[in-house]
Parts: C-alpha cells; sequence; structure tokens
C-alpha cells in the first residue's frame, strides 16, 4: 500500500517535472536562480579589476599621470620624483593601489627612471610585446587596472638581469608598514620590549 502510494506520488513529481520550466515554480526553479547567482559573482571576485571609463580615469588623475598611464606616454628622464629615491617601502600603482615593486628591488640604472629588477610579485604586472615609436620593446602594465608603468629590458643586474624601467608618475610610494600593516605595527609597540631584547 504505503510503495504504491509513494509510486503515485513519485509519478505525479515527474509530471510535474516534465512539464518543463513554465512548470516548476517550486524549489527546482529556486535551485537555478541560486546556482546563477553564484556564477555571477564569482568571477568578479576572483580576478579583482579595476574597469573604469577614460573620463573617470581623467577625473581621477592628473594630466601627467593619465598621459603617461593610460595613453602610454614617457616621462623625461631625471624629471620624476622616484627616479634617485630610496626610502624603504612598496610602489603602488598611481591608478588602482596595486602594489607593484618593492623598494629591496630597486637599483640605481643612471638612466633617469626608478628601476627595479622583478616586480613585488609575477601576477602584478602584465607584459606585452611593444613595436612603437620604431623599437622592439617589452611594455610592462598593472595586472589590475591596465595601467601603462613603463618598460622592461634584459640589461639589467643580478639576480634576475631584468631591468624594469618605470615611470615615476605611474607609482604611488607607500613606506613600509605604513597602512596595511599599521594596526600590526601598532600591536607591534606594546611588545617593542621583547622584540628589542631578542
Ligand atoms: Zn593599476
Amino acid at each position: 500500500m504505503m510503495s504504491r502510494n509513494h509510486g503515485i506520488a513519485l509519478a505525479l513529481v515527474l509530471a510535474f517535472a516534465a512539464l518543463g520550466p513554465a512548470g516548476c515554480r517550486g524549489s527546482e526553479g529556486m535551485n537555478t536562480t541560486r546556482e546563477a547567482a553564484d556564477l555571477s559573482t564569482q568571477p568578479a571576485a576572483a580576478s579583482d579589476k579595476v574597469v573604469k571609463s577614460d573620463a573617470e580615469w581623467w577625473t581621477q588623475l592628473t594630466p601627467r599621470q593619465y598621459r603617461v598611464t593610460r595613453e602610454k606616454g614617457t616621462e623625461p628622464a631625471f624629471s620624476g620624483k622616484y627616479y634617485k629615491y630610496h626610502a624603504d617601502g612598496i610602489y603602488r600603482c598611481v591608478c588602482c593601489g596595486n602594489p607593484l615593486f618593492d623598494s629591496h628591488d630597486k637599483f640605481d640604472s643612471g638612466t633617469g627612471w626608478p628601476s627595479f629588477t622583478r616586480p613585488l610579485a609575477p601576477g602584478r604586472i602584465e607584459e606585452h610585446h611593444d613595436l612603437s615609436l620604431g623599437m622592439d620593446r617589452t611594455e610592462v602594465i598593472c595586472s589590475r587596472c591596465g595601467a601603462h608603468l613603463g618598460h622592461v629590458f634584459p640589461d639589467g643586474p643580478a639576480p634576475t638581469g631584468l631591468r624594469y624601467c618605470i615611470n615615476s608618475v605611474a607609482l604611488d610610494f607607500e613606506a613600509r608598514g605604513e597602512t596595511a600593516t599599521g594596526q600590526q605595527a601598532g600591536a607591534g609597540m606594546n611588545t617593542r620590549g621583547d622584540a628589542g631584547g631578542k
């Protein structure tokens, strides 16, 4: 008896399911909606891209920053504020704040532009073949917002042999421990005696 009723109920469920999407107003439809919502949020969270219109960048940036980062310009040599800057910290993308280079990897190339042997992490930048201006170069851009940063050349010092030649105007320097680690630094002050005693 029970099993026959069960069978009838199952047959009814199957019959409703066979009606197609128009007949689905129950849990099945809700499941579909939930899955779609999950799929729509995942790519945005994973990519972390910053996409803005030219007008938005123009509003946010100074004319010099815009010319270099959004129009692939180059600041005059020895004109930027970071080519002979030696403070300890990191250099972020001036457009989106992406941490790009570490002062530990900075060296004095004598070219008049800030020069680094490598990016802060491989995924922070992208490199593109650039044949503009009659030269064969490798362009370096910010992986998060697409800002033009400069070029990379194979004539750098050890350990990489690379010279990331970057426009000062495309960078924003941040002293080590200034912001993201600010809270940790504050907490560290309480135990400074312990740290100093090591
Ligand atoms: Zn950026």
